[in-house]
C-alpha cells in the first residue's frame, strides 16, 4: 500500500487543479472566511462545534507572518457576528516560527490576546519534529503569562509524548491528542500501526488521570471506542472532552457521536494556499494520498468503500 500511496502523490502534480480542487473540495472549506463560516453554521446546525484554521503557505518574510495572524482578527470578529461555535486552529510556521522565535511570540499573542477579548480559543497545532520544542516552550511561556485560553496538540507516534504529558501536567493543559501526520524517523517516532494506537491510548489515559481537558482528534474506530470507554468513568463529564475530526472525513462516524451525546468538533481550514497546502500535505504523508484514492473511488463505485 505504501508504493501505492506512494505513486499517486508522484503523479499528482500532473493531475488538473481543476480535478484537485474538485477532490479537495470535501476537505477544505474554500478560499474565503465566509466561505469557512458557511460551513461553520452547517456544522454548528447538525450540532457539531468547529476549529477554523487559516492555511498559509511558505512564510518567507515577517509581514507575511503578520499578515495570517491579523487575518485571524476577521475570523474572531466574523465568528462573533455571526454567533458561531467555532474556536481556530494555529500553525506557528505560519506564524513566523521559523523566521524566529520572537517574531512567531508576538504574532502568536496577538491571536491569543483578540480570542480572549472575545472568550474564545486557540489551539496551537503540532507540526514536524524540527517544532516540537519551541512549541511547547512558546505554549509553557503563554500559559505561565497568564494565558489560559490556549491549548497544545501531542503527538502519539513521538516516542516523548508521555514525558511531555507529565511534563506539562501541572499547567492542566488543554490537549488535541492525535496520531500524528508527519513522516518522522523511527529514533523518535513510532512506525507501526498497532504500536502508535497503543501509545495513544497510554497518553489518553495519562490525561484523563492528569484533569487535562482531552480532544480526541481521530477518526480511528479502536481510539474512539478507547475514548469513549475512558470518559464514561464516573467522574467525566461531558464538558470534559471533546472529540475531533476533519472536514470531510467519516462524516456519518462523527454524526454517531453527535447522536450519542458526545461533543464533537470539526476542523475546518480554508484560505487561498489551498493547492500548495494540500499537496505539500499529500508529500508529507503519503498514506492521506491513499485514503483519499480509495474514498473517491468508493464514492464512485458503490460498494466498494464500506466504512463510514
Ligand atoms: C481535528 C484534527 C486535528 C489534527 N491536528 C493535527 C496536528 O496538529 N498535528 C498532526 O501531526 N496531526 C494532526 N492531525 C492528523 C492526525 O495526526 C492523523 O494523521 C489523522 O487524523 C489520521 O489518523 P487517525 O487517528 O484518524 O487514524 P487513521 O488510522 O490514520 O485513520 C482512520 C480512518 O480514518 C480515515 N481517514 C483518516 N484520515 C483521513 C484523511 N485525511 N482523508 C480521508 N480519510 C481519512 C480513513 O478511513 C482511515 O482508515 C489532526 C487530526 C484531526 C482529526
Amino acid at each position: 500500500m505504501a508504493i501505492l500511496d506512494r505513486a499517486i502523490v508522484r503523479v499528482l502534480p500532473a493531475v488538473p487543479r481543476t480535478v484537485v480542487r474538485r477532490i479537495s473540495d470535501r476537505y477544505i472549506a474554500g478560499t474565503e472566511l465566509q466561505d469557512a463560516c458557511r460551513v461553520v453554521k452547517r456544522l454548528n446546525e447538525a450540532g457539531k462545534m468547529a476549529t477554523i484554521d487559516v492555511l498559509g503557505e511558505e512564510i518567507t518574510r515577517p509581514d507575511e507572518a503578520r499578515a495570517i495572524a491579523c487575518e485571524y482578527e476577521d475570523v474572531f470578529r466574523t465568528i462573533e457576528r455571526q454567533r458561531l461555535d467555532s474556536n481556530v486552529s494555529v500553525k506557528l510556521t505560519g506564524l513566523g516560527l521559523k523566521l524566529g522565535y520572537e517574531i512567531c511570540r508576538e504574532n502568536l499573542e496577538i491571536v491569543v490576546r483578540r480570542a480572549a477579548a472575545s472568550g474564545n480559543f486557540v489551539r496551537i497545532d503540532m507540526e514536524d519534529s524540527s517544532c516540537t520544542d519551541d512549541t511547547l516552550r512558546l505554549y509553557r511561556e503563554l500559559r505561565e503569562a497568564g494565558h489560559d485560553n490556549v491549548g497544545i496538540v501531542l503527538q502519539a507516534y513521538l516516542r516523548r509524548t508521555l514525558d511531555d504529558i507529565v511534563a506539562l501536567a501541572p499547567l492542566r493543559p488543554n490537549v488535541r491528542l492525535c496520531k500524528g501526520i508527519y513522516v518522522e524517523p523511527e529514533e523518535i517516532a513510532y512506525q507501526g500501526f498497532e504500536e502508535v494506537r497503543e501509545n495513544y491510548v497510554r497518553a489518553l489515559r495519562g490525561l484523563v488521570a492528569a484533569g487535562c481537558y482531552v480532544g480526541m482528534a481521530t477518526h480511528d474506530d479502536a481510539l474512539i471506542a478507547a475514548g469513549r470507554q475512558l470518559v464514561s468513568g464516573p467522574r467525566r463529564d461531558r464538558n470534559s472532552y471533546e472529540f475531533q475530526m476533519l472536514l470531510g472525513v467519516r462524516e456519518q462516524l462523527g454524526n454517531g457521536l453527535v447522536r450519542a451525546g458526545h461533543r464533537l468538533r470539526i476542523y475546518v481550514p480554508y484560505g487561498r494556499h489551498w493547492y500548495a497546502y494540500s499537496m505539500r500535505r499529500l508529500q508529507e504523508n503519503p498514506k492521506i494520498a491513499g485514503y483519499i484514492a480509495g474514498d473517491t473511488l468508493g464514492r464512485l463505485i458503490p460498494g466498494r468503500n464500506g466504512r463510514s
